[in-house]
Parts: C-alpha cells; structure tokens; sequence
C-alpha cells in the first residue's frame, strides 16, 4: 500500500466482503440480509459501500433518512431501501425513488396513507415498526386492531414487514431482557398477521442479534456496525475486521523546551524537553476535543504518540519525543491493529460514534 500524503480514509473491500461472508455465514438459507447504511456508510461512503454490497446480492439496504436513500437511488441502487426514520415533508420524495418507509405512530402512518392515495398508489410497500422496550420509535402491542383498521381501509399499501430493534442484544448480561423482547415481537407478530390476514416478513435482529440470538434470525437480519468490522461476540475471536483505516501524516516537527506550551488555551505546558508533530487533522475531520489532553494516541513507525493540549479544528499535536520519525511521514489514528474501538474508548464513547463523526472532508480511498 503506497503511503499517506494527506489525511485519508482507507476502505478495504475484502475486509468489508469477509464481514458480510461472516455474517451471512450465521443465516439459515432463507434468510435475507439488510444492510444497514445510513450516515454516510458508517462514515464509509454509503453509495460505494452499497454498490460493492448489492454486487454481493444484498437483498436490502436501509438508512435513516429519505435524503439517504435518494442518493443511493441516484449512484445506482436498485435493491429495496427502507427508510427507518421518514419525516412526513419528504413522503412524495420517498415514493417518486421507490422508497419503502418505516411507519412507526398513528400520526406518520395516517400521513403516509393520505400522500400515497393522493399519489394514486397501490399496495406501496411499508414497514411497521413495533417498540418492544428500546423506548425509541415504534407502536404498541395494543396498536395493532387500530393499524390493521386503518390497512383494510385501503389498497394504497402494503405491509411488507413488521419490524423491531433490540436495546441490548451485545450484553449477555441482559439475555432475559433480549429474549423477553423477542417474544414479545413474536407475539406482536402472530396477532398482526391474524388481524391482517396476511403474513408480512418478520425481522429484528442488528449485528450483535445475529451474532447472539441465532433463534430471532427470523425472516430477515438488518446489520450495520459488523460490516464495518465491529460489533465482535464476546464468544468468538474477533472474526469481523475493522475496514477503515484513519492516516494522516506529519506536517511539521517542534522542538519544546521546558516551561512552553502547546496549542490553543495553553493546554500543555511542558516539564522538560519534548519533540512534538504536528498533523493535519483536527476536530473538524472528526477527532473531537475529548480526545485531547493525552486522552487520545495516534501510531507512528509502529510508536504510540499521545495527543498534547486541545485538539484544533484543523490539527492535532502529538508527543513524538521517543520516536525515531521525520516531516511526511505516514500516521495511523486507527486501523486493524490499533482499531477505532481502542480509539474511541480512550474518551470513552463507542466505535459508532467515532466512526461516524470522520467529516466528509477527509476524502474516502478504497483499496
Ligand atoms: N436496525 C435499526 C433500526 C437501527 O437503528 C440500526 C442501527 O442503529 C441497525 C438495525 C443496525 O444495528 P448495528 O449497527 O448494531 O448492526
């Protein structure tokens, strides 16, 4: 791999199909597989990530927003997308890009029923969603004579799943809490099919339900983060591979004598002589303030070089004062062996969350 000359995001494909390989690997044959791309692909690039996982066969793909599914229509994606999180404002957009809508209220599915009969639509595939104890968005157990009404009122749609999401399913210390919520989908689900007269697919299961609950599989997974190489069971040893890679590279080395200081605010002041590089990265890039102050470490040469002082919008400083490096050389903020997990849990917040937060201006390469 040729070295970094500027900050970049470094996206391995075969690291992503040996993670799709893996959890697929999980179903019963007739099981069908989301992909889960919203927020830009986990900060991949969801239209690249999508259009390599629908030459995969995907079956599904689904994001949060309508916005999110437009562009995917627009690279080129032709498999079913469901929108999780639909506004109302956006229900024409959503149906003019064969977008499948999550309705979760009376108030969004009453919307949605009066913009798709205003469209003269039929049978226009819908999602429902049912809370079974994230708390989050869904309807309720004794919603379903009130939905099924409103559904056999009309051929403007049809049910092509109901849905749920698990709040815990990577603890294994809140199996009873899992299991129970799991029932209570199946239970959901047997009366919503009675009611209806007709079976939608069932699915609620997200990576760490894949990887956990074999027995929820049911009619389709949704995963997300195990693509990206995260989300591992505690009973296995870490098959899924991270794949992003965060370089940068040194733009400029300090010499620090005792006494001075380093960066915005004076945050570091220095004890004693120290080498310091300076990288073009910063908290607008994604690498958020917390990671500041010694909290955060990059790689350099295989070293460990402790972010010093506040992180800037554009830049970070990093202690290099053991460290054999010169002006341009490549740095590793995380990758395959320092992951974005170690990362992120060094300011104490989750691989979503950082992975996520990489901004659109460090530009995305795939390898
Ligand atoms: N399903 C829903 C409704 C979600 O909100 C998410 C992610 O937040 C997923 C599936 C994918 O979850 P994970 O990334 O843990 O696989």
């Amino acid at each position: 791999m040729p070295k970094a000359q500027e900050t970049l995001l470094e996206i391995d494909l075969n690291a992503l199909k040996h993670n799709f390989d893996h959890l697929k690997s999980k179903l019963q044959s007739g099981t069908q597989f989301l992909a889960v791309v919203k927020a830009y692909g986990y900060g991949s690039d969801a239209c690249e990530i999508a259009k390599y996982l629908q030459d995969l066969n995907t079956d599904y793909f689904a994001v949060a927003y309508t916005k999110e599914g437009v562009a995917l229509r627009e690279s080129g994606i032709t498999k079913p997308i469901l929108v999780l999180h639909p506004q109302p404002v956006n229900f024409k957009t959503l149906i003019a890009n064969c977008l499948e809508p999550s309705l979760y209220n009376s108030k969004i599915l009453n919307e949605f029923l009066t913009v798709a009969s205003g469209e003269k639509q039929k049978e226009y595939p819908v999602h429902i969603k049912f809370n079974t104890g994230l708390n989050r968005l869904g309807f309720w157990e004794n919603d379903v004579d009130y939905i099924a009404s409103k559904l056999k009122a009309t051929k403007s749609v049809k049910v092509k799943s109901i849905f749920s999401h698990l709040a815990a399913s990577e603890d294994l210390n809140e199996k009873e809490f899992t299991k129970n919520q799991i029932k209570t989908f199946k239970t959901i689900a047997s009366r919503f099919s009675e009611t209806i007269g007709y079976k939608p697919m069932l699915h609620i299961c997200n990576t760490s339900g894949i990887l956990n609950y074999p027995e929820a599989h049911l009619d389709m997974v949704r995963s997300g983060i195990g693509l990206y190489g995260f989300g591992n069971s505690k009973k296995e040893n870490k098959p899924l591979k991270p794949i992003a890679t965060l370089k940068t590279i040194i733009s400029q080395i300090h010499r620090i004598e005792k006494g001075e200081s380093v960066g915005y605010n004076r945050g570091f002041k220095s004890v004693g002589f120290l080498k310091t590089a300076t990288l073009p990265i910063g908290h607008a890039d994604g690498i958020g303030r917390q990671y500041g102050n010694g909290k955060g470490y990059v790689l350099i040469n295989g070293k460990t070089a402790p972010i010093i002082g506040n992180v800037c919008m554009d830049m970070i400083m990093v202690n290099i004062t053991d460290i054999d490096c010169e002006e341009g050389d490549e740095v590793i903020v995380f990758g395959k062996d320092k992951t974005a997990e170690d990362f992120a849990n060094t300011a104490n917040t989750i691989s979503y969350e950082l992975i996520t937060s990489i901004s659109q201006r460090v530009k995305r390469v795939f390898i």
